[in-house]
């Protein structure tokens, strides 16, 4: 597999004091088990429609880490696409962006993936690398490098959002409120290979984070993968069942490799109402 001899590597975001991080994952395990008692995220939000307006936005289309601790823009990637390897990758990829309308680049200190590509090319500044690739990319595109932004203490993510909506406002503070805590991964810029690697290293550093080890993740608080897609069918370009299957994929795949996972992660998904 592709990323398992990085498996285990702590990387440092999020909470930052030992209180906020009980904090946060209190309230984040009880906000899942309310959403699974009410009968999945689906029915929660169908419970909640003044949530809906804050959840998507067309604004902000700008590319960011999937990292929750960063939680800007509503186009989320491992290191905004870093590890999409080869030109000819890459140029399919800016052209699904612009097909999204994307409208900015972040890059982020710290960033996970960043440390893995700088890792895999040699690069001894993961932190430069992270600047120069985002740099790049809004470049190509001809569209604005937003910034690099500061990130501390642990990854709190205990779902991997899973969206083909390119709209998910994790920014809102009301969706930080009243959505758990997790990493976002824009499927619909990528292809099948780019979204599976995306969700593997996504799952592996919510494992491996807090030095919890595996024990991070129980049967009754599990990881949840969430598939997002749009209400209205003529958006979709992929379909729920290919969402499933993915998910379903990547967990076998883990299991396959970490048997200690298995009933540890929870796979849904919801239909947002995304706007016109
Ligand atoms: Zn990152």
């Amino acid at each position: 597999m592709m990323y398992k001899p990085h498996f285990g590597e702590g990387i440092p975001f999020g909470p930052s004091t030992e209180r906020a991080k009980e904090i946060l994952r209190e309230e984040d395990k009880r906000l899942l088990r309310e959403i699974a008692n009410v009968g999945g995220m689906e029915r929660y939000l169908q419970s909640h429609p003044e949530f809906n307006k804050d959840f998507f936005t067309k604004e902000k289309r700008c590319l960011c880490c999937m990292d929750e601790r960063t939680a800007k823009g509503t186009l989320n990637l491992p290191g905004s696409g870093i590890m999409i390897e080869g030109e000819e990758a890459q140029e399919a990829f800016r052209q699904r962006l612009q097909e999204a309308k994307i409208e900015g680049v972040y890059s982020h200190d710290g960033c996970g993936a960043s440390k893995l590509y700088a890792k895999e090319h040699g690069i001894d500044d993961p932190n430069k690398a992270a600047v120069d690739y985002a740099k790049d990319l809004a470049l190509k595109l001809g569209i604005e490098y937003k910034g690099h932004l500061k990130t501390s203490g642990d990854h709190p993510g205990r779902v991997v959002y899973y969206d083909t909506t390119g709209y998910l406002n994790r920014e809102s503070p009301i969706w930080q409120e009243k959505m758990p805590t997790g990493f976002a991964i824009s499927r619909h810029v990528l292809n099948e290979r780019e979204g599976m690697d995306a969700l593997l290293l996504a799952v592996k550093i919510a494992f491996s984070e807090h030095g919890e080890g595996f024990g991070r993740f129980t049967e009754s608080d599990p990881l949840s993968l969430i598939y997002v897609l749009a209400q209205s069918e003529e958006r979709q370009n992929i379909t729920e069942q290919q969402l499933q299957n993915e998910l379903h994929k990547c967990y076998q795949t883990l299991e396959e490799e970490f048997p200690q996972i298995k009933g540890k992660i929870r796979i849904e998904g919801f239909h947002a109402s995304v706007p016109e």
